[in-house]
């Protein structure tokens, strides 16, 4: 099978201080991809780096097979949920998702229907925004990067602010995804979050990679790091 994304020998140097260095990541078909790393460790800056928002210093990043300043529309392929997601609070649910499919000048109303029923959203699509769980939202906001059909979604520790109640539906709502074909690339500091779905992990300490592998073979070895507490 060949790989969705890769990443290789990729850096990012701030002001003269490398905080990324020489990652390599490959991202199959349908997995749910684990970049985990505790606090600072460069998560942010490689998923900025992968959806172009900031220049990588030096390495490679190709998408099905092609670098990613090449491909036509990478908003429309690589979906993302990055830090607070920008929702109209006002409106309901389903008005989020109206407003964001039009400034896509698309029109598709089964399409809506079928993200807010793949979000657990459908008896909550007519309430407004405001008196939505952070959960909520945030499902919400990946309904919106779901809305052009991407082939791949980005997920920077989309579990941060939640409880566990939340953790465990964001967990179900990613297996639900990954059944229906999704591949997802999903970042977090604590192992606990993303063991129970991931397939493949990616473990950074300050900005060096530790290891790359299917879950199963690195779950025994690298639990030395500080990755099972909870953030201070
Ligand atoms: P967290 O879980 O805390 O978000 P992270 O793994 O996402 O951590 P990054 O945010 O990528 O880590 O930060 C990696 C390092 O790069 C940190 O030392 C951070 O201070 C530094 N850094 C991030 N952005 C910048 C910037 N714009 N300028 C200079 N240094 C930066």
């Amino acid at each position: 099978m060949k790989p969705l994304l890769e990443v290789k020998r990729l850096s990012k140097t701030y002001d003269g201080r490398q905080v990324v260095h020489d990652l390599d990541m490959t991202i199959y078909p349908g997995d749910i991809y684990g970049f985990l790393g505790p606090n600072g460790a460069g998560k942010t800056t490689t998923i900025r780096m992968i959806l172009g928002l900031i220049q990588k210093s030096s390495g490679e990043i190709l998408f099905a097979g092609k670098p990613l300043h090449l491909l036509a529309d990478p908003y429309a392929q690589i979906g993302c949920l990055v830090e607070s997601p920008g929702l109209y609070h006002n409106l309901t649910g389903r008005q989020n998702l109206v407003l964001f499919q039009k400034l896509r000048k698309a029109k598709d109303s089964a399409r809506i229907e079928e993200l807010l029923e793949m979000v657990d959203l459908q008896s909550a699509a007519d309430r407004k925004v405001k008196d939505y769980s952070l959960g909520m939202k945030q499902r919400l906001a990946i309904a919106i990067a779901l809305l052009p059909n991407p082939r791949l979604l980005i997920l920077d520790e989309p579990t941060n602010g939640l409880d566990p109640a939340g953790i465990s539906e964001m967990r179900t709502f990613l297996k639900k995804l990954s059944e229906q074909g999704m591949t997802i690339l999903i970042s977090s500091h604590l192992l606990d979050e993303i063991e129970k779905v991931a397939t493949r992990l990616c473990i950074i300490n300050q900005g060096r990679q530790v290891a790359e592998a299917p879950l199963d073979q690195l779950l025994h070895t690298h639990r030395d790091l500080e990755l099972v507490s909870p953030k201070p």
